[in-house]
């Protein structure tokens, strides 16, 4: 059995409700989630015309291999992009995986642990909510170390 952290974040459509079933998705397809944070709000990075964003970090007990678990998370994608498609015309959810137990990896297809964690706010607010104390594998710095050291000066807000 393998933990592993994932960053879910949405920012079109009802955003807490794919949010939730995500989540549900992700606990009959992937392994037991055993952990999630409060939803997080943040300013979309890069192009200021988008909705901002709701960002939320869960725990995955799984078995599933990070390649498995990266298409799973990608099915979960796909299912809340293909039955929004119509209303809204874009993707509404992406599914990153942050960290799979100390595993270190660099292919094509994942790199692990996530190669932008260090520097992303909107993933390490929630993250360090359920992992404050999880080691990165490379930097060997605790979640919450690389949080009191990250430079983001994008603003993330605790929803109610
Ligand atoms: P994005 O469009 O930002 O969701 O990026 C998705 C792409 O990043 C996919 O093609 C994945 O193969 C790749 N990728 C590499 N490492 C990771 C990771 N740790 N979690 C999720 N996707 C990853």
């Amino acid at each position: 059995m393998s933990t592993a952290y994932l960053l879910l974040g949405s920012n079109l459509g009802n955003r807490t409700t794919i949010l939730r079933e995500a989540i549900d998705y992700l606990n009959a397809t992937a392994g037991n989630v055993v952990a999630a944070s409060a939803l997080y709000e943040t300013a979309a990075w890069g192009l200021e015309d988008q909705p901002a964003f709701l960002n939320q970090a869960i725990c995955v007990q799984t078995t599933l291999l990070p390649l498995q678990l990266l298409e799973t998370c990608q099915a979960t994608e796909q299912r809340a992009g293909r039955e929004r498609l119509i209303r809204w015309g874009a993707r509404t959810l992406d599914v990153d995986i942050l960290l799979y137990d100390d595993l270190v990896l660099n292919t094509a297809r994942l790199i692990l642990p996530h190669p932008r964690l260090p520097e992303r706010r909107f993933a390490l607010v929630p993250l360090v909510e359920i992992a404050a104390d999880v080691m990165h594998p490379v930097l060997e710095k605790t979640v919450a170390e690389l949080l009191a050291e990250c430079t983001d000066t994008l603003k993330v807000t605790l929803t109610k």
